[in-house]
């Protein structure tokens, strides 16, 4: 597999990058670390005659905290993300799913922003951010920024809301609250996942407050479910009833709507759900 030829350009700062996307419209592409783009490229599912390097953009890069909250670069690959003394200080749980995300080879690479603009429906980050109520922020050029739901932003396979010529530029994770937990769990038989679930739980006494329950890579995009979340919230948290964590799981299979793909059948990914989510669900409370 060879690369078809293409001009590359290293932008410097976001209006650079704009201005670019800007002159060559339909025939450029913005690309960071190119696990997806050159894969694409590679095998003739796409062709562009100028690729737009976003590695060389201050702005994209970084992990800090702001208020307790961490802002994410959107160029931050999967391998920074693991490693960051940061994440791992306020948010071991993001670290932990980083780790699981491809191989060591495209972890180095790869990147956040990457992954949630791709929008593979097969993905870890997606499902985790959600169940956190993140949000990224999106901007082209000098233009002002605009903040939006992870929920929002993700449309469907491979479809964002970004705009042409718009730029993700950081993920804001909010802080979890004292007392709050989220667990993060995958099955795979590929390389990428066939059912990722996110479960966060707020214990206070001994009852769970507030439950949230995220489901992705089994359909078209990651989703919450309302239904499985209420069932969830008000649940003794020393004891957890069977009962409820099985129609929980069974509820977040519903609102995920599986589809049969190369991952697994719907039924088999329903199945994979059930269990994920009673198992996730019981991590985070614990
Ligand atoms: C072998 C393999 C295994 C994998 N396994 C997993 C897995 O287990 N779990 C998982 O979640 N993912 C998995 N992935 C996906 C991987 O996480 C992504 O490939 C990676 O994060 C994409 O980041 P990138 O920087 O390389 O994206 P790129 O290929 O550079 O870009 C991807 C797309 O996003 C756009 N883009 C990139 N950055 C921006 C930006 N800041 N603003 C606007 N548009 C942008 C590009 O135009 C392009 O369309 C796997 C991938 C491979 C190849």
């Amino acid at each position: 597999m060879t690369l078809p030829p293409f001009d590359l350009h290293r932008p410097g700062s976001l209006e650079e990058a704009t201005d670019l996307a800007e002159r060559y419209g339909e025939d450029a592409a913005f690309y960071c670390g190119g696990t997806e783009l050159l894969l694409l490229l590679k095998l003739g599912f796409a062709s562009f005659g100028h690729l737009i390097d976003l590695k060389g953009i201050e702005e994209l890069s970084g992990i800090r905290a702001d208020n307790g909250d961490l802002v994410i670069g959107a160029a931050v690959t999967h391998r920074e993300l693991e490693r960051s003394e940061l994440v791992r200080a306020r948010l071991p749980a993001l670290a932990t799913m980083e780790r699981g995300v491809a191989n060591l080879r495209v972890r180095e690479v790869g990147t956040l922003g990457g992954n949630l603009c791709f929008s593979d429906p097969h993905s870890d980050p997606a499902t985790f951010l959600l169940t956190l109520d993140a949000e990224v922020e999106c901007r082209r050029g000098g233009g002002p920024a605009r903040r939006l739901p992870v929920s929002e932003f993700v449309l469907g396979p491979y479809q964002t809301c970004l705009e042409e010529g718009e730029l993700l530029t950081a993920v804001h994770v909010p802080a979890l609250p004292a007392g709050a937990a989220v667990a993060h769990a995958k099955f795979s038989f590929h390389e990428r996942p066939t059912a990722t679930v996110a479960c966060f739980a707020h214990v206070a006494g001994s009852t769970v407050t507030e439950a949230r329950v995220a489901v992705g890579s089994v359909g078209a995009r990651p989703v919450r479910s309302a239904a499985a979340e209420q069932l969830l919230t008000g649940s003794a948290a020393n004891e957890l009833d069977d009962g409820v964590l099985a129609a929980a799981g069974e509820r977040a299979a519903e609102d995920a709507s599986p589809v049969d793909d190369a991952t697994g059948s719907a039924e088999y990914k329903t199945q994979l759900v059930r269990v994920l989510v009673e198992r996730t669900f019981r991590q985070a409370v614990e």
